[in-house]
């Protein structure tokens, strides 16, 4: 099995202020732990500049929390792909659970999200998951295939090929509940099986991280698992110990 690099990237939501940021932003470079992995942290738009110029001298990457799912043109509001490359970013979350029930980011969206971010030069963080509902009702994977299936289909396989997908259960999120290793795991390794239909090599190679109430007391254990390469991280990345006792665990060498 390939020795894949972890990942750990902080998604600071609608948080944080340019105050803020620089002293948490300070706390995390002052650690080692974000040596061991690649790391990131996705503020909100107006704060990338200034992170950009705080981390250029580190590893530690920045990333968006979305983009325009079009170039250019008469769209109110919405930041391009280009736009962010420019500004600095290498990530960007695509197909977060919020922007798919709050702003109605469907899973052809998505696709067309995740072709504007590769074809910017952008790694996409592409997030899946299912709802309570649809775990209850045991369609866990069929949730999870189709949204990956869609972006396969929509912005072709080629654009997976550099991306990050995220499996994050909604019921996980911002909830204090934590999908149990096993839970993660099952996922995770049929994700890395639905690729491995397309493209052996890729899918050994492609980040599978897992996000939902990551904290610095369940993350190791999460990570421990073969096909978890790492996490997206909201609520305990605003804080560097946590986000940093995180990325240590992320470790893999
Ligand atoms: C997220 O926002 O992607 C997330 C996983 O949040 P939290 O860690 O707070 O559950």
């Amino acid at each position: 099995m390939p020795q894949r690099r972890s990942f750990v990237a902080g998604n600071w939501k609608l948080n944080g202020s340019l105050a803020t940021n620089a002293s948490l932003l300070e706390g995390i470079v002052a650690g080692a732990p974000w040596q061991a992995c690649d790391v990131a942290v996705c503020p909100a738009y107006v704060h990338i500049p200034a992170a950009v110029a705080r981390l250029s001298a580190t590893t530690i990457g920045v990333g968006a929390q979305d983009v325009a799912d079009v170039p250019a043109g008469a769209y109110t509001g919405e930041v391009s792909a280009a736009m962010l490359r420019e500004a600095g970013c290498r990530y960007v979350i695509v197909g977060h659970s919020e922007r798919r029930t709050l702003y109605g980011d469907t899973d052809a969206v998505v696709a067309r999200k995740v072709t504007a971010a590769t074809g910017a030069g952008l790694v996409p963080i592409v997030c899946v998951g299912e709802t309570l509902a649809e775990r209850d009702a045991g369609t866990t994977l069929a949730v999870v295939g189709r949204q990956l299936s869609a972006v396969i289909d929509g912005a072709g396989l080629g654009a997976l090929s550099e991306a990050v997908i995220a499996y994050e259960p909604v019921w996980a999120i911002g909830t204090g509940r934590t999908a149990t290793p096993d839970q993660a795991d099952e996922v995770h390794r049929a994700i890395r099986a639905l690729l491995a239909r397309h493209d052996a090599t890729m899918a050994g190679r492609l980040r599978i991280v897992y996000g939902g109430s990551v904290k610095s007391a369940n993350a190791a254990e999460l990570f421990a698992r073969p096909d978890i390469d790492g996490g997206l991280i909201g609520g305990a990345s605003l804080d560097a110990g946590e986000f940093l006792a995180i990325c240590a665990a992320a470790r893999r060498d």
